[in-house]
C-alpha cells in the first residue's frame, strides 16, 4: 500500500516516535495525544480495519495483543489501568485505514459518547 500513512511510517518512509517495535509489530506514540499515554500499535502487514482480520492473521492478532501489553509496561500505565480503541469505518470514526490500535491512559478515563 504505497500510499497508506502507517505503511509508509512502516517502511520509515515517515517518521515516528517509536514505543516497540518486533518482526511483525510497530508501535509508536499518538502525533495527537488525547491522554498522558497514547500510542498507536499497528501490525506491520497492511490490514484496512478489524473487520479485514482473516483467518490467516489468528497469530498476528494475538501477538498484537502481546505487544499492547508490552507498550502498557513500558508506558507505565498497567499498574493503574488504559484502555484499548480501534476505530472501523465512518460511523467508528476511523481516519486512517490502516488496522491500529489506541492504547490510552495516564489519566483517568471517562467512558461516554
Ligand atoms: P483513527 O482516527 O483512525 O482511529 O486514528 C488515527 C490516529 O492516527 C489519530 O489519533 C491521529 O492523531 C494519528 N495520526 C495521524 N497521522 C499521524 C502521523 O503521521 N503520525 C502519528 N504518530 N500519528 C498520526
Ligand atoms: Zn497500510
Amino acid at each position: 500500500m504505497g500510499n497508506c500513512l502507517f505503511c509508509r511510517i512502516v517502511k520509515g518512509e515517515l517518521p515516528s516516535d517509536k514505543v516497540f517495535e518486533n518482526e511483525e509489530i510497530l508501535a509508536f506514540h499518538d502525533i495527537n495525544p488525547v491522554a498522558p499515554v497514547h500510542v498507536l500499535v499497528i501490525p506491520k502487514k497492511h490490514i484496512a480495519s478489524a473487520m479485514e482480520i482473516g483467518e490467516e492473521d489468528r497469530t498476528l492478532v494475538g501477538g498484537i495483543h502481546l505487544a499492547i501489553r508490552e507498550v502498557a509496561r513500558l508506558t507505565g500505565v498497567a499498574g493503574d489501568g488504559f484502555r484499548i480503541v480501534t476505530n472501523i469505518g465512518r460511523h467508528g470514526q476511523q481516519t486512517v485505514p490502516h488496522l491500529h490500535y489506541h492504547v490510552i491512559g495516564g489519566r483517568q478515563l471517562e467512558w461516554r459518547f
